[in-house]
């Protein structure tokens, strides 16, 4: 079992590493958000421990963009603030558990197991409508069965749209998605590549998914007869 541990304070990192070592876990360490999503994203983990407060980059963005790319690996938050709304945070962003610092080790190991148990049963996260079918893990995606030749940048802003199915996205949230973008862009970005996604998933077929709503932004959703 492969485990990575996101984590910038030593004594806590030393202390979970040797301990899930002895475990039997295989354990990598990143001691800031951004090394630590790197790995996430480009290596396989059965689960990742996660702290929130972080340098580069806090727990809830790693979090987010762990899950905005489609990445199912288990999350298990560990982190001192144990206000509710902070769970719940964790929760709405696609965490598994939550523990609370000071935790005793036996009750992590115990949760830990638990998320493992879980794990196996969950499907193999496919998004399909309207007959436009994106398979997350293989970065593939179909529409009546033909194949999209997306670029990982024009899979993940179709991954997004499908997933929001129905929702008018705005272009600001889309680049914060996409882009991880938070501070002033220009919003013709995100324009330029829709533009580019509908000549794939569009223009080839008779009907359009991706609606445009004037003056807020982009919509995925099955075209009325
Ligand atoms: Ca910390």
């Amino acid at each position: 079992m492969r485990i990575l541990i996101i984590e910038d304070e030593q004594k806590t990192y030393t202390y979970l590493s040797t301990g899930l070592s002895e475990q039997g876990f295989v354990v990598d360490v990143a001691k800031t958000g951004e090394d630590g999503l790197h790995l996430a994203l480009h290596s396989d983990y059965d689960v990742v421990i996660l702290d929130i407060m972080l340098p580069e980059r806090d727990g809830w963005s790693v979090l987010a963009n762990l899950r905005g790319q489609g990445r199912q690996t288990p999350v298990l938050v560990l982190t001192a603030r144990d206000a509710v709304s902070d769970r719940v945070k964790g929760f709405n962003l696609g965490a598994d558990d939550y523990l609370v610092k000071p935790f005793a080790f036996s009750e992590l190991v115990a949760r830990l197991q638990n998320i493992l148990r879980r794990a196996p049963t969950r499907p193999n996260p496919i998004i399909s409508l309207a007959g436009l079918e994106l398979d997350i893990s293989r970065q593939r995606a179909t529409r009546e069965g033909k194949k999209l030749e997306l670029t990982a940048m024009e899979f993940r802003l179709l991954s997004l749209l499908a997933r929001r199915a129905g929702q008018v996205l705005s272009r600001t949230y889309i680049a914060e998605q996409v882009w991880d973008m938070n501070f002033d862009f220009d919003s013709n970005v995100v324009d330029v590549h829709i533009r580019r996604l509908r000549a794939k998933v569009d223009d080839p077929f008779p009907s359009r998914l991706i609606q445009t709503v004037r003056g807020v932004g982009y919509v995925l959703e099955q075209p009325s007869e």
